[in-house]
């Protein structure tokens, strides 16, 4: 599958934790991330990310044009709710190709957590 990992700057260490808790289903996946995110969980965890620009700067945007061609099977997107974001415009814009797209989007730890375990246990989202 196709996986993308985002996390907003308060939930960067969240998204290291869950990469490192499941670094192994990870693994058997090809990885997308906005910039900072795929950065810092490559340096953590060693897995190999194809990585866009950072969110602010369109990464957003990059993920969602991916979606809009079918080319993603699952996001995890950890989502800061209580932070106003500059690119908040791109993270909707993001979240509703989401939805057009029928895929699995977690934006938040718990579901990200959900599905990371489905996946463990060898259930497949296509
Ligand atoms: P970043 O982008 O991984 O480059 O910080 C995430 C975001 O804010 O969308």
């Amino acid at each position: 599958m196709k996986i993308a990992l985002i996390a907003h700057d308060k939930k960067k260490n969240e998204m290291i934790e869950l990469a490192k808790q499941y670094k192994d289903v990870l693994a058997e996946h090809e990885l997308y991330a906005t910039g900072t995110t795929g950065t810092l969980i490559m340096g953590e965890t060693g897995l190999s990310i194809h990585r866009m620009k950072s969110g602010p700067l369109g990464g957003d945007q990059q993920i969602g044009a991916m979606l809009a061609e079918g080319n993603l099977d699952l996001i995890l997107f950890l989502r800061d709710p209580l932070t106003a974001q500059p690119h908040e415009p791109d993270v909707s814009a993001l979240l509703r190709l989401g939805d057009v797209q029928s895929i699995p989007l977690a934006t938040n730890r718990e579901s990200a957590t959900v599905m990371l375990e489905a996946m463990k246990n060898g259930v497949y989202f296509d």
